[in-house]
């Protein structure tokens, strides 16, 4: 089975075509950084214009990669949410648009969903059930990964995702957006102990999270320094709330693996290109017995590939979307 695979749900364009799900023949990310780096974060109306210019050659490009041509492909697989609504708008209506015009079935995916996914191309032996921790730029979700396509969330965050942590303290230290792969590389050189940030664990039951305490913390700190006109050490700033965000995300998901069972961990997002996350979890994971994995680090952020893997299951399973199908901006894990 050819799947075609579209994903806009944010600020890259991507479109990749797979062989029986698992297998890359093309992945075309064409991102939008640049663009969006002058106003220190995604401008939505600025994102899905750049869309509309950026879709159809992403999608040829996708195919002439695979040196394939559009009666090869078998189903498309397109995000339909959670994401930027106009974002999304472009890409669905273009497999909408392929799908009735190829005579093919087409599958809404949970852009979640395929951050999870990303982990089947990449472990061709990995297989459900396992604890997924997803850390993206808008999510942070402990789930359990029953089978394909069946989640129970544990738990999740009551503000702001992970990523989202990582991005805001990037821009308060004037390191750019985004700026999670900024503070993982200052964090190489900065002192992790230099600064006691608050590890915020809510309670010994919960499996949810909270990061807006330590992002205050953070903020407050920088600027009491600031003010005080005191030497500011970016590099120690950014290895000591780094730490304090990693810790409690590794913590939570032993907890969790351990509490219900698991001897595997799977992670997800953009986030879990975090080179300091993966060692973290490395080490607690031998530590503990339990099995690691990530996906490799271009298939951690924003990409089809994982949307067409996670369209190939829900299709196996018949799970095909109709023509009608509109875009859910705030769509939840295991909702359809
Ligand atoms: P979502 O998937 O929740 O809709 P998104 O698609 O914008 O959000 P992703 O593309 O999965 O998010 O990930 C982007 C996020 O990952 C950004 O917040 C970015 O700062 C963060 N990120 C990327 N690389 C790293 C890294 N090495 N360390 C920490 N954070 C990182
Ligand atoms: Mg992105
Ligand atoms: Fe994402």
């Amino acid at each position: 089975i050819i799947t075609l695979a579209i994903e806009s749900s944010c600020d890259e364009t991507c479109a990749a075509v797979l062989k029986n799900g698992r297998y890359i023949l093309s992945n075309v990310v064409s991102t939008q950084i640049d663009l969006h780096k002058k106003f220190g974060g995604v401008v939505p109306e600025v994102a899905s214009r750049k869309h509309i210019e950026n879709i159809q050659p992403v999608i040829q490009k996708a195919l002439d990669d695979a040196n394939l041509t559009f009666n090869d492909i078998d189903i498309i697989g397109v995000t339909y949410g959670p994401g930027l609504v106009g974002a999304l708008l472009v890409g669905l209506s273009s497999a909408k648009a392929l799908a009735f015009s190829l005579s093919v079935p087409l599958i809404g995916v949970n852009h979640v969903e395929g951050h999870i996914a990303a982990n089947f191309i990449d472990h061709k032996d990995l297989n459900p059930p396992f604890i997924c921790l997803i850390v993206s730029g808008g999510h942070t979700h402990l789930v359990e990964v029953k089978d394909y396509g069946e989640y129970e969330v544990l738990g999740k965050t009551r503000d702001d995702a992970a990523g989202e942590a990582f991005d805001k303290i990037a821009r308060a230290l004037d390191l750019g957006y985004p700026g999670g792969p900024k503070i993982d590389k200052l964090s190489k050189i900065g002192n992790k102990n230099a600064i006691e940030f608050p590890r915020v664990y809510i309670d010994d039951e919960s499996f949810d999270f909270s990061f807006s305490g330590l992002k205050s913390a953070a903020l407050n700190y920088l600027n009491s320094k600031k003010m005080k006109n005191e030497d500011i050490v970016v590099e120690d700033i950014a290895a000591s709330f780094q730490e304090a965000v990693l810790e409690v995300l590794v913590n939570k998901s032993i907890k969790a693996a351990i509490t219900k069972g698991y001897d595997k961990i799977v992670l997800a997002g953009g986030v879990a290109a975090n080179s300091r996350l993966r060692e973290m979890f490395d080490e607690k994971g031998k530590e503990h017995k339990i099995d690691i994995k990530y996906p490799s680090l271009a298939l951690c952020t924003d990409n089809a590939a994982m949307i067409g893997c996670a369209a190939y299951y829900d299709y196996l399973k018949g799970k095909v979307s109709d023509l009608n199908l509109n875009a859910v901006p705030n769509l939840k894990l295991g909702q359809r």
